[in-house]
């Protein structure tokens, strides 16, 4: 059985892209969909491409590398099991694959948990936009992981941007 913070996941029987997503990340790979018609990767997870509408689209293994384009920290548990790991930084990050596509502000842009080297929720002194991260992988059990991120050694982007809470006040 799959479980997360204790909690069983269940893969709904008519969404075998999701599960198709954890059964790749569980053997360590971290795929997205392409289009076999226009050629663009995409996330999240879905039928029909959001650029082309073809229904048509393959596995292709990313990088998992990227750059933290956004962040929430959430201090609040969605469910009760989170409680145990709150607060926790939640990031969004622009994969190295198809930056500037379809615009030059467009990106490919995937969220995820962003995790310490223990696999703990990391620091928010230490979470910030412009962070280059990696893909790390939580283990489900059955044969399924839930891609998330960790901070890679990589030189930031750019000066890292954090929310300052004690300030007040957003630069
Ligand atoms: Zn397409």
């Amino acid at each position: 059985m799959a479980e997360y913070l204790g909690v069983r996941v269940d893969v709904a029987s008519n969404d075998p892209e999701h599960r198709e997503f954890l059964e790749h990340a569980g053997q360590g790979r971290f795929v997205l969909q392409q289009c076999r018609d226009c050629g663009r990767l995409r996330y999240p997870i879905g039928n029909a491409c959001p650029f082309c509408r073809s229904l048509q689209w393959w596995w292709e293994a990313v990088s998992g590398r990227g750059t933290i384009y956004s962040y929430q920290i959430v201090a609040h548990g969605i469910h009760p099991a989170f409680r145990t790991i709150t607060p926790y930084p939640v990031v969004l990050v622009e994969l190295d694959e198809q930056r500037g596509v379809p615009g030059e502000h467009d990106g490919l842009r995937v969220l995820g948990m962003l995790v310490d080297e223990h696999g703990r929720p990391e620091d928010e002194e230490r979470t910030g936009i412009g962070l280059r991260v990696q893909v790390d992988f939580a283990d489900l059990g059955d044969g399924l992981a839930l891609p998330r991120f960790r901070l890679s050694s990589e030189t930031p982007e750019h000066p890292v941007w954090r929310f300052d809470d004690r300030q007040g006040q957003r630069p």
